[in-house]
């Protein structure tokens, strides 16, 4: 191994480490027993419609806070807050822009009135327009204003709400490591200025305000790119820069208050989101994203102030201690809990944790707390929510975007590399990063004394649809004196290797029997390329993880309950919940209250297998009866798996509930007189996008290139058509090569509808609607993403760039072609890539055509390129406006439209392809749904 793949192993090691480390600290429970909050708790979050502050509102009404849910938007905040409510949580709304003062005010007026202040206030609202390094004055006013001068804003008009607590009241601000002031590749490269800025005795509002300015005014005259300021994302980074410094600030005269009116302010980094600011292309879950919030706005005991946090963490030093806390709790010790003093010394409080958590700890105890919760049959119904909804349970696995696949491997003619037996083969499966790197998914067993093997061990990789996924597989002999230990620790480089093979992921489950076989090559250590001596051959066989797809539906009933209440007869709910590795018990769902009944039976639940990992996991089932005060009487309790659930339906039978008591010192269990029966149990399978597929559903890709002359002298390079022949694609061709790249493993002839629009093609009138190819026909394919690139480049010889902008004849032509392909009974769906530079003129033709198009299997992917204001196109996506509306009055059956301006999708993180083609498998899942199309494959069911 060279010096530098040496280097790439260790850097991998160090990921895998720390990614551990994280996952060990978010498992620590936030409180223990020091609850200090309770539904009276007051905790206001901004920008919480969606992404990480919607995942923080709800993290926190979980724990039995009253969350005022705020957004700029009042319907798409109302509607955020409403599934949430919904779920019987205590969450209110109120519109609130951090840039609008009148809106701050009547926000601040509105809490004081209605609440009488806040405990808890998260700054999470944010912008970022604009990735890379190509600021544009708006953006960059837009961003700066929001993330640091809204952000400050809001913080001094809360102070004065912030209501005095012996636990202080709690300021967390959403930051960003990129706001680091000594970040190794992105920072301030004036020494001087970043000194001062760290400098918190001498830190002023002034400094940062007066650094903010002069950034701006460089923005302005053009001069920035020489002025030192951060490399990558510079406004943003700029931004949260300033909202580090300003935390230090405030935390220093936040200090100086007394004991009884403390406030304490402190910001994070949540790391690399999915959410809609970063295409979805991040790391971590939204989910995870909201943990350090949650953690620093319930620590017990908080001291820590006007620091910076990344994965609830100062420094490293805090590691240690959580190793202890965590040996300790798997020792059975009492744990500890973790604090923080002013001075950021550790300090430890025996407490005693109870494994059990209190009611109301998961669900509010309050008004709203009567109705069900989670695994309900309106959890599975995804029609006419928002982003944030949709989000909602994209994260709890309700469309499944991302699949588990699990792949097989197989290997035949293996080289015998052993002087005495045969080779003992291993497979070690990798996925290629962006920037070449690999990435180690799982290694198979050893097979010893074998040249044909088939593995065992399958390899796990998390499919996802808009990616080109590169898997590399090596295989290599394992030297016997190494075998025995755990494959894991078996270093590669001290085995044979016996050759590699590639492939996309996508090729492998676009096959109609999920396989794919390919010769090994050895992969020469030199430049020498590659080099094919009968290595054998490797075959990769894919499938999914079929558990995610069943869910279970089920009806429950009791019979003889309790009477707990003096005037009235019980009211009771049931709780179901799993045992998690730790000893504790994590709720699923719960049913809805029914009112003084002590033969109830309620509404049927549904959840999912995976959400209980198999179907003979234990299930612990709880019959409370409701109380307000949030302190629900337990009526009895019995432990079942789904598997014995479904026994009790078929049998009629029903199980005791048991209640546990202590007799002195003994725990024992008293069988009660109340049963719980279960009415109806039945499964039903989900199908996927990728059982469509595998079924041999294709996608078929079609292009419409905009042709208007607003694109420039395609001569010219300040031209959006300029062909650059030293190979850097115009953004047309980039938006081609990366949507064409992904969906071409799932079109079987790659033949390609291309057409031009916008364009006088050789002595003709301008045409809305021209085949690329050149031809007048009615054939306007292409052969392969080569064709398509071949032919818009001979295009742009042959015709002359003329306008207006209309979109309304290439969706029909689209649209003609899908309803063909109905007519036929075809099993396919297209996907129109519409790349343009401008606003489009036939507006209300195009909507009309859309809302005609939504009926069929189509979907439009909208690619704006250039700097033109792309506002009125946005319309077209119904994530983002109103549903589509025809002339008529008709609506649209589905949202078929996705629009991203290209220049949101600049930056390192996510490709054009990624932005757009997110959506497209809930767009497809849904036709097929609405149309009760079933895929041709039969499913097995688990
Ligand atoms: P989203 O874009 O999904 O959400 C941003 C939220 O902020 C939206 O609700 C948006 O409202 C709201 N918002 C924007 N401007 C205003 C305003 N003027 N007043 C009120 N609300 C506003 O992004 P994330 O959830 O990913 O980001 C949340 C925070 O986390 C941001 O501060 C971001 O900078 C930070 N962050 C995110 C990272 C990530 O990887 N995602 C990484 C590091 C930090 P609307 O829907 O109306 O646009």
């Amino acid at each position: 191994m060279d010096q530098t793949e040496n280097k790439k192993e260790r850097a991998k090691e160090r990921r895998e480490k720390r990614r551990q480390e994280i996952s060990l600290l978010r498992s620590i429970p936030y409180s223990g027993n020091q609850r200090w909050w309770s539904a009276e708790t007051i905790a206001v979050v901004t920008g919480a419609n969606r992404g990480i502050g919607f995942e923080i509102t709800h993290q926190l009404a979980l724990q039995g806070i009253t969350v005022i849910l705020t957004s700029r938007e009042v319907a798409v905040g109302e509607e955020s807050a409403k599934v949430l409510q919904e779920g019987g949580l205590d969450v209110g709304f109120h519109q609130l822009d951090i840039v609008d003062d009148e809106s701050i005010k009547s926000f601040c007026d509105w809490v004081k009135e209605k609440y009488g202040g806040i405990d808890i206030l998260i700054n999470n609202a944010g912008v970022n327009h604009n990735i890379g390094s190509d600021n544009s004055v708006e953006a960059a006013e837009t961003i700066i204003n929001t993330n640091y001068y809204g952000t400050k804003k809001m913080i001094k008009a809360a102070i004065p709400l912030m209501r005095p607590s012996a636990q202080g009241a709690r300021i967390v601000t959403v930051s960003s490591r990129l706001g680091r002031l000594n970040g190794k590749r992105n920072r301030i490269s004036d020494d001087g200025l970043r000194n001062q800025l760290e400098d918190v005795d001498n830190l002023s509002e002034e400094l940062i305000d007066a650094t903010m300015t002069k950034f701006l005014e460089q923005v302005k005259d053009g001069t920035w790119t020489s002025g030192g300021w951060p490399q990558t994302n510079t406004d943003y980074s700029l931004s949260k820069l300033a909202v580090n410094a300003f935390t230090r600030v405030m935390a220093k005269k936040l200090s100086t208050r007394s004991e009884s009116e403390k406030i304490y302010i402190n910001c994070y980094c949540p790391g690399m989101v999915k959410t809609a600011m970063t295409g979805w292309a991040g790391q971590v879950t939204p989910e995870e994203g909201a943990d350090t919030a949650i953690w620093l706005s319930l620590l017990p005991d908080q001291a820590v102030n006007g620091k910076f946090f990344a994965e609830r963490l100062i420094t490293r030093q805090l590691i240690i201690w959580i190793f202890l806390y965590l040996h300790l709790l798997a020792c059975n010790i009492p744990p500890l809990s973790l604090s923080l003093n002013s001075s950021s010394q550790f300090q430890f409080n025996f407490i005693s944790y109870s494994t059990q958590p209190a009611m109301g700890n998961c669900f509010s105890g309050g008004g709203h707390g009567q109705f069900a919760v989670g695994g309900t049959s309106s959890a599975l119904d995804t029609h006419g929510r928002n982003e944030a909804v949709d989000n909602f349970f994209k994260s709890r696995d309700y469309n499944g975007l991302f699949y588990q696949i699990e792949l097989s491997l197989s290997a035949t003619n293996l080289r015998d590399r052993d002087v005495f037996s045969k080779s003992d083969p291993i497979a070690v499966v990798y996925i290629k990063g962006k920037d070449g790197s690999l990435q180690e998914l799982g290694r198979t067993e050893v097979v010893l004394n074998s040249l044909n093997p088939q593995w065992i061990t399958k390899v796990k990789v998390t499919y996802c649809f808009e990616m080109v996924q590169t898997l590399i597989f090596r295989v290599y002999d394992v030297d016997s004196q190494f075998q025995g230990p755990e494959v894991k620790t078996l270093k590669l480089d001290d085995q044979q290797y016996l050759g590699e093979c590639n492939c996309h992921l996508s090729q492998i489950v676009t096959h109609p029997k999920r396989s794919w076989t390919a010769d090994l090559v050895r992969i020469a250590e030199s430049t020498e390329a590659t080099r094919t001596n009968k290595l054998g051959q490797l075959t990769v066989y894919a499938e999914e993880e079929l558990v995610s797809k069943t869910t279970a539906e089920l009806t429950f009933r009791c019979s003889d309950l309790e009477n707990k209440d003096f005037f009235s007869k019980s009211d009771p709910f049931l709780v179901i919940s799993k045992n998690v590795a730790s000893g504790t018990t994590v709720p699923i769902c719960r049913t809805e209250v029914l009112k003084n009944n002590l033969k109830p039976e309620w509404k049927p639940i549904f959840i999912n297998i995976s959400q209980v990992g198999r179907k003979d996991n234990p299930l612990i089932i709880e019959c409370f009866n409701f109380n307000s005060n949030g302190k629900h009487d337990l009526l009895g309790q019995a432990q079942k798996s789904l598997a014995e659930l479904e026994k009790l339906s078929s049998s009629k039978e029903g199980e005791n509930l048991c209640l546990p008591i202590t007799v002195g010192k003994d725990h024992q269990t008293k069988v009660l007189k109340g049963q719980l029966f279960v009415e109806k149990y039945s499964e039903s399978v989900h199908h996927t996008f990728l059982d469509y597929i595998v079924g041999g559903c294709e996608l078929n890709f079609m292009v419409a290139i905009d042709f208007t002359a607003s694109n420039g002298n395609p001569r010219l390079p300040d031209s959006l058509h300029y062909i650059d022949y030293s190979g850097r694609p115009n953004a047309y061709q980039k938006a081609i090569q990366e949507v064409g790249g992904v969906l071409q493993f799932y079109d079987h002839d790659k033949k390609f509808p291309a057409w031009g629009f916008g364009a006088r093609p050789i002595d003709g009138p301008v045409s809305h609607c021209f085949n690329l190819n050149g031809s007048s026909g009615i054939n306007p394919t292409v052969a392969g993403i080569q064709g398509i690139m071949t032919a818009y480049q001979q295009a742009l010889s042959n015709v002359s760039l003329a306008g207006p902008t209309l979109f309304g004849h290439v969706i029909t032509s689209a649209a003609t072609i899908a309803s063909q392909s109905v007519a036929a009974n075809e099993h396919k769906y297209f996907v129109l890539l519409i790349i343009t530079d401008g606003v489009i003129t036939d507006l209300q033709e195009t909507m009309d055509a859309l809302v005609k198009a939504s009926d069929l299997p189509l979907s439009i992917l909208i690619v704006g390129v250039g700097g033109a204001d792309f506002k009125e196109m946005e319309i077209l996506d119904a994530d983002k406006g109103e549903k589509l509306q025809s002339t008529t009055g008709r609506v649209a059956s589905r949202d078929i439209v996705q629009f991203v301006p290209f220049r949101d999708v600049q930056g390192e993180e996510m490709s054009v392809a990624q932005s757009l083609l997110a959506e497209l498998p809930s767009q497809f899942l849904t036709y097929m749904r609405n149309n009760g199309i079933q895929p041709k494959t039969k499913l097995q069911t688990t």
